[in-house]
């Protein structure tokens, strides 16, 4: 066992500094405690850049709004920014080892749309062009189908997808067939996209239950405490 000839204290293990006040450490050192952490730098460095490059295109995207300020520009600057931020952000993500594929899936399908939404709007106001309703009409529906249909691609690629992210499915599920109920009841029909998604969402469910129902009923009672 090493130990500390400042803090008068054993360390197990084999490190080379003290943990507590970082001298070197003396004695004999044993076999790890823990395998060596290995920081795999060309990941840090990918982060890095995506982050450099997030902030710095920010920066000048609003610096080109404050410059032409006094002119009539269509100002473009939170656009480019909420485009680079968000993507972004979604890219360090995946950058980092341990995510969770179906929840990365999930999370861009809110963020986009979110995105989608924002800009419409934004666009909408800020250049005073008529409201086209393209994100609710149809990008909306789209990627909620499209996040289903890789959804069920992927559980047939590796079972261990559908059942540790059913929570994001479920989610995906109420998505894609909430907002058509919604719009039956307002409006008595609702758009072509929303009824297509809604469809390959109810079929979803139906699949579920018929291939996992065991672990989607487990599923259920450790959600709701049953
Ligand atoms: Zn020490």
């Amino acid at each position: 066992m090493k130990n500390c000839p400042y803090c008068k204290m054993n360390i197990g293990g084999n490190l080379e500094k003290c943990p507590v006040c970082q001298n070197a450490l003396e004695g004999e050192g044993e076999r790890d405690y823990w395998p060596k952490l290995v920081v795999n730098s060309r990941r840090v460095k990918a982060f890095q850049i995506v982050m450099f490059a997030v902030i710095s295109i920010s920066i000048v995207a609003l610096a080109m709004d404050f410059l032409f300020l006094k002119t009539d520009h269509h100002s473009f600057g939170p656009l480019v920014m909420a485009w680079t931020v968000i993507p972004g952000w979604q890219l360090e993500n995946v950058i980092k080892k341990h995510y969770n594929l179906l929840k990365t899936l999930f999370v861009a399908l809110i963020a986009m749309s979110i995105l989608c939404g924002l800009s419409e709007f934004y666009i909408h106001v800020a250049w005073n062009t008529p409201y086209l309703g393209i994100t609710p009409g149809y990008i909306i529906p789209i990627l909620c189908s499209a996040n289903m249909i890789s959804n069920f691609v992927l559980s047939f690629v590796d079972k261990q997808f559908t059942d540790h992210s059913l929570i994001y499915m479920f989610m995906n599920v109420l998505v894609g067939i909430v907002p058509w109920i919604a719009l039956f009841f307002i409006a008595g029909t609702p758009p072509m996209t929303w009824s297509i998604c809604m469809v390959i969402n109810t079929l979803a469910v139906v699949a579920l239950f018929i291939f996992r129902g065991r672990i989607v009923i487990n599923e259920f009672r450790k959600r709701f405490h049953l």
